[in-house]
């Protein structure tokens, strides 16, 4: 690419405009507005703003498309994305670029769940409870130091797990919980 393009690649926007990389081909650059950029190099989630894609899904610039393909997949939770990509098409050539620089997000999620002490906290951990706490609507006190055996992660919030006190599923404020060094 020679002059950087005056317009984001994927949306069209003419403002705070920055070269970006499409990986792993390094020196291949396209411009994007901020909003998509951060879609690129952060997290993603869905809003309006990806709508964008409809149109640059189909863009004849490869990096454009591929960059486009990437986001989509990593939006395919979405209806509207899966279904984009099933109708998309790339060339074969495009389409090995295009994984090649897939970020994997099963093996890294990027909500981790992390204790008082910042400890990663996994599913079917224990875990204690640093102090009391009220569990509205059932009525009782989950005391300071009760041990919340098998806990799980609610997925869509790194705030939050869940586990049984009192024989009821609660959610619990990870934030209140210390992981117990022994397990079991
Ligand atoms: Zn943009």
């Amino acid at each position: 690419m020679t002059e950087p393009a005056s317009v984001c690649a994927l949306c069209g926007s003419q403002s705070d405009l920055s070269a970006t990389p499409v990986p792993p081909q390094d020196q291949v650059n396209i411009s994007l507005c901020s909003t998509c950029q951060s879609g690129v190099v952060g997290e993603i989630n869905d809003s309006p703003h990806w709508k964008c894609l409809n149109d640059t899904i189909w863009s004849t610039d490869a990096a454009t498309q591929i960059t486009a393909y990437r986001l989509l997949s990593r939006l395919k939770s979405e209806v509207w994305a899966r279904d984009l990509l099933d109708i998309a098409y790339l060339e074969p050539e495009n389409l090995e670029w295009a994984k090649a620089g897939l970020i994997d997000e099963e093996q890294e999620p990027l909500i981790i769940h992390r204790d008082v002490n910042s400890v990663q906290l996994s599913a079917g951990d224990t875990v204690t409870l640093i102090k009391d706490l009220n569990v509205k609507g059932a009525g009782f006190t989950a005391k300071r130091g009760t041990a919340v055996r098998n806990i799980s992660l609610v997925q869509d919030n790194e705030a939050h797990i869940e586990g049984r006190v009192n024989g009821q599923q609660i959610v619990i404020l990870t934030e209140f919980v210390k992981k117990s060094s022994a397990q079991g």
